[in-house]
């Protein structure tokens, strides 16, 4: 079958090639992929240097919805089918976790020490087919497009950067920093979660995605690099400051902006990567005792809440998916992510 296939750690090396359909063993489904998304972290294993070649090579996409086509054949034996041929499911991202670590104990598989997932130290989505643990996956309600299951992988990092890993009550002010998909998706949550005003920033080559987050209902939207966030944000309810800013940038550089931005005993989550250094001080956060979260990942909790708010409308990431491609026409959906052209390109394999 054909896979989309990083085989190198420099950038560049992702190709097309024929890989062999995955054998199920005890515990693991074979899913036909649907539908598969596009993420930062792939667009980055295209263009950028792998810091490890561990695990390579390795078959790219982890956001990704399909059928059941087998069920590993010792689990009838051994215990109960929870999932069958022919059911439609989405599959969470952690392909390996240990099961016995204190994290995992305790429910909190996504940072198992030992986690190893989907798309960069496993086999993932990108490909006809699927090894999957069944561990891994959630039934889709009847009526719920497997091309916009696909989206809800991403939808559990903002569900977690949102509602778990940060707090909004009725009517607090939101700052997001990158209006990448992430970004917009915790736009959307933070509508869901009751947020007053939304301001959304970027740069002025997001100008693409700054339209969508106000179609998205952000209450404002920023260019960096034209407009002075400081005067913004002193224009929001009594000028001290953002009770929420979430860094979904990718640049080290973000953190900086929102230790700016934010009110004295305000939180800032940070969900974007930032691989630079940080040249700048702290101190801002002792000084507004503001409170610092990171964010990763998501679990079970957070996949059945997601899958519910997309299977009853209520969350609806259809204006996101700006491209719909054929799995061989991958390199345009990379192309037009890393351009900022489409917020999300989703591959049809
Ligand atoms: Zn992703
Ligand atoms: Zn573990």
């Amino acid at each position: 079958m054909a896979a989309v296939v990083q085989y190198g750690s420099q950038p560049g090396e992702v190709e097309l090639r024929d890989v062999p359909v995955p054998d199920v063993s005890d515990g693991t489904v074979l899913l036909q992929v649907a539908a598969v998304g596009v993420c930062g972290t792939d667009v980055h294993q295209l263009y950028h240097t792998r810091k490890s070649s561990t695990g390579l090579p390795v078959t790219l996409g982890h956001e990704f919805g399909g059928t059941v086509v087998a069920v590993g054949s010792a689990i009838g034996a051994s215990r109960q089918h929870r999932f069958r041929e022919g059911d439609r499911v989405v599959s969470e991202t952690a392909e390996y976790i240990c099961g016995t670590c204190a994290y995992c104990r305790a429910g909190h598989y996504n940072v198992c020490p030992h986690r190893r997932g989907f798309g960069f130290r496993a086999n993932g989505a990108m490909a006809a087919y699927v090894r999957v643990p069944e561990r891994c996956l959630h039934q889709l309600p009847d009526g719920l497009d497997l091309e916009l299951a696909a989206l809800a992988e991403p939808c559990c990092v903002a569900y977690n950067a949102i509602v778990e890993r940060s707090r909004v009550r009725p009517g607090d002010s939101v700052l997001i920093l990158g209006p990448g998909p992430i970004g917009l998706l915790c736009l959307a949550m933070a509508r869901l979660s009751g947020a007053g005003t939304i301001v959304v920033a970027g740069l002025t080559s997001d100008a693409a995605r700054l339209a969508m987050a106000l179609d998205l209902g952000a209450s404002q939207t920023v260019d960096l690099q034209l407009e002075d966030l400081a005067e913004v944000v002193r224009s929001i309810g009594d000028g001290h400051g953002v009770d929420l800013v979430v860094d979904a940038s990718g640049s080290s550089r973000a953190l900086e902006t929102a230790m700016l931005a934010v009110r004295p005993m305000g939180h800032i989550t940070k969900v974007g990567w930032g691989p630079e250094p940080l040249n700048a001080s702290l101190d801002p956060i002792v000084a507004k005792a503001a409170t610092l979260a990171g964010s990763f990942s998501h679990a079970f909790n957070t996949w059945e809440r997601v899958i519910a708010l997309l299977g009853s409308g209520t969350l609806d990431v259809a204006p996101l998916v700006g491209l719909q491609a054929p799995l061989t026409r991958w390199r345009e959906g990379f192309e037009a992510m890393h351009e900022g052209r489409v917020a999300k390109a989703v591959l049809h394999p």
